[in-house]
């Protein structure tokens, strides 16, 4: 066995491979479900029988029992435990060689507008870095930031945090919560006078069945960058009634009938 040196194009190789075309390459039993896949992940045997879930439309997949997600290559990664370059061989060996990639509908990884409400009793902060190379290092690129409205505060009280913004029920910005991005601690820190057990972050973005929640706020953002459409996360280590009462509304208005906990 030589070195391989064949040049091998990522993009190319994503252009002709659905991730929705890889489930079988590598074995996944994936059941749809709305937009997206899910099924249980072989590599982390854990997170239950839905612990994974691909979404076509955004071409991308997103691990609960990992906390990754990424592009096919990265699937194939994750799922043969190997690194991108191999994965990438693995798919282009047993790929269909599918020639009419430049079908594929152009991926759309601008989520929807979200609400603007015309009121808000606290200004966004405009100095946030949404691709600072933390940020990009946790795992979080930059539109999923600007979506969000969250990113690296270069000063202020989240300084040298990711600052994410938390809303209240009507969608009005309440605080910004800073999530630690060098292992400090705590994890989260919040200004004072914000009481964390009266919110919630939610990453909703549109009335789907079901309500995922985490307790990160990060891995809500990474999750929702992956296709995972309405995660909602708790910013404290408990719940508290307060938030059990505001999971309640959203199931309600979402006309959610479960909640998955990770
Ligand atoms: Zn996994």
């Amino acid at each position: 066995m030589h070195q391989s040196s064949s040049y091998m194009d990522f993009a190319e190789l994503k252009a002709a491979l659905h991730i929705e075309d890889s489930f079988d390459l590598l074995e996944l039993t994936m059941k749809k479900r709305g937009e997206a896949f899910r099924g249980p992940c072989p590599t982390c045997q854990s997170g239950g029988d839905r612990a994974l879930v691909v979404t076509p439309s955004k071409q991308s997949f997103y691990c609960f029992g990992a906390k990754t997600g990424g592009d096919v290559i990265a699937l194939s990664a994750h799922i043969k435990s190997c690194d991108m370059k191999s994965a990438a061989s693995f798919l282009a060996g047993k790929g269909s060689g599918d020639s009419s990639g430049n079908n594929k509908a152009k991926r759309s990884t601008v989520p929807k507008e979200r609400n603007k409400e015309a009121t808000r009793s606290l200004q966004p902060l405009s100095y946030l870095e949404p691709k600072h190379h933390l940020v990009q290092k946790a795992g979080l690129d930059e539109t999923t930031c600007v979506y969000f409205g969250a990113g690296y505060a270069p000063k202020g009280i989240m300084r040298g945090r990711l600052a994410i913004p938390i809303h209240d029920t009507d969608g009005i910005l309440v605080a910004y919560c800073g999530r630690a991005l060098k292992g400090e601690s705590p994890k989260l820190i919040f200004p004072n006078g914000f009481d964390p057990e009266e919110y919630l972050f939610t990453a909703l973005q549109a009335p789907i069945e079901e309500i995922t929640l985490v307790r990160d706020p990060l891995d809500a953002l990474i999750a929702s960058q992956n296709g995972v459409e309405n995660v909602v996360s708790v910013l404290t280590e408990t719940i508290s009634a307060d938030q059990l009462k505001l999971l309640a509304d959203l199931m309600d208005q979402n006309e959610a009938s479960s909640i998955e906990l990770y």
